[in-house]
């Protein structure tokens, strides 16, 4: 008798300390890449895969980020997958899950700083969304900075767009962008099918991804041509 309720204590033991490194496993992950976003905001997917691969070879992208989210839900901010669509790259993005997410960012931004920002969205969403950086005046050009810095803007060749933080935020989420039928993700840089039935967006890098040969809509098999 004595000699099993040992065992079994030792067996108690060890199986206590493999859930101690277990735990230690899940809190050093969750703390690695909540650091990881709250530092950068923004996460390539390859490097967070590779991140993972290195790190934490166990885990899978989706049950970290799930997790991630539990922990960041009493901050409302949450990370959710976007597009640069400037270059095509998926990222993670860290925003506030607030109605008004570009007001929350606003804390750094004075009330008349605030005004120039929501003025630069609506302009913006007025113009196809892009504007010539150029056609602006300069006393935008502070918030401009700002708002591309944070992601929320991208400036490529003197061309400002929606930046992939401001593409999942709960604004753009009212503006009911259409969704890329290969990633599934909001946008603004695209074309839709030529078919007029048909209509189906895609995003010009998710289409150029896939190659030539097989840019066929998947919805009514029209050719796409975006060029
Ligand atoms: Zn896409
Ligand atoms: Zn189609």
């Amino acid at each position: 008798m004595s000699s099993i309720s040992e065992n079994s204590i030792e067996t108690q033991l060890i199986n206590n300390q493999q859930e101690t490194q277990q735990n230690k496993v899940l809190t050093n992950y969750i703390q690695f890449f909540s650091r990881l976003f709250i530092i950068k905001r923004v996460v390539k997917e390859d490097d967070l895969i590779q991140s993972i691969q290195t790190h934490f070879n166990t885990l899978s992208i989706s049950s970290i980020i799930r997790e991630l989210n539990q922990s960041f839900q009493a901050l409302h901010m949450e990370i959710r997958r976007s597009i640069d669509q400037n270059t095509g790259d998926y990222v993670y993005v860290l925003i506030t899950t607030s109605l008004d997410e570009i007001n929350q960012i606003a804390c750094i931004f004075d009330q008349n700083d605030l005004k120039k920002v929501n003025e630069l969205i609506e302009l913006l969403t007025n113009n196809n969304y892009k504007i010539q950086r150029n056609s602006l005046d300069d006393e935008y050009d502070s918030v401009c900075n700002i708002l591309i810095e944070l992601k929320y803007l991208n400036e490529i060749s003197g061309i400002l767009t929606f930046g992939p933080c401001y593409l999942v935020s709960e604004e753009a989420s009212e503006l009911e962008l259409p969704r890329c039928e290969i990633c599934n993700l909001p946008g603004t840089m695209g074309t839709f099918c030529p078919n007029t039935t048909c209509q189906t967006f895609y995003h010009l890098l998710c289409l150029k991804r896939l190659g030539r040969e097989n840019h066929i809509c998947s919805h009514c098999k029209t050719h796409l041509d975006y060029n």
